[in-house]
């Protein structure tokens, strides 16, 4: 097999959390999910202060805990993906209502600037539920509460597929309502 390029502080990943679980509040759940990474031989090289910020979706759920972090990992796409998903189901996440209430949610927010199903500005898939990996997140540029962590540890970030900076993209999404930034914690 091709040796994986060591894409070394280039992939993004977002964390949040809004319900307690195995692992105790989000801020301990945050925390034990990098703790996992390491154990799993993924390098976590940078993480964002931690940020309260509201929820998404149904209403009625409590505000979420966020942040973002920076890998150093040999392991593709796919099978980073695959590990991240089992450091949520140990939290205790549960499948649930897209959106829902959840122990702790890991997004790929960028994968060293690869593009995978985008067309026109668009992520090709980007209603809830399944959907195959799309790269980068099909919401990482409109949502506060991705936008403000990233800044914090990489404010050269630019988004690979609508090639705008973290900072245009923060300034307009942080004009909207949905997800956003209460206070840093
Ligand atoms: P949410 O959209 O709220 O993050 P889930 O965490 O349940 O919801 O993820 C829904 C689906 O999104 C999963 O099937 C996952 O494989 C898929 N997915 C597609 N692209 C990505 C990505 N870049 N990072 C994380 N999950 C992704
Ligand atoms: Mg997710």
């Amino acid at each position: 097999m091709a040796p994986q390029l060591l894409t070394r502080g280039k992939v993004v990943i977002g964390l949040g959390a809004n319900f307690p679980g195995a692992w105790g509040t989000p801020e301990a759940t945050i925390a034990k999910a990098l703790g996992e990474m390491g154990r799993a031989n993924i390098g976590v090289a940078a993480v964002s202060p931690l940020y309260v910020t509201a929820a998404v979706g149904s209403a009625r759920q409590p505000p979420y805990v966020n942040a973002v972090a920076l890998l150093d990992t040999r392991l593709p796409p796919e099978a980073l993906l695959r590990v991240l998903k089992a450091i949520e189901r140990r939290s205790g996440r549960r499948a649930g209502r897209p959106w829902g209430p959840r122990t702790l949610d890991i997004d790929i927010l960028d994968y060293g600037g690869q593009v995978r199903l985008w067309r026109r500005g668009r992520a090709t898939f980007d209603e809830a539920g399944a959907r195959p990996l799309t790269l980068p997140h099909p919401r990482v540029h409109e949502r506060p509460f991705v936008l403000r962590p990233l800044l914090d540890i990489a404010p050269d970030w630019r988004h690979p597929a609508l090639k705008r900076s973290a900072r245009e993209l923060w300034r307009q999404a942080s004009k909207r309502g949905q997800g956003a930034v209460i206070k840093r914690l």
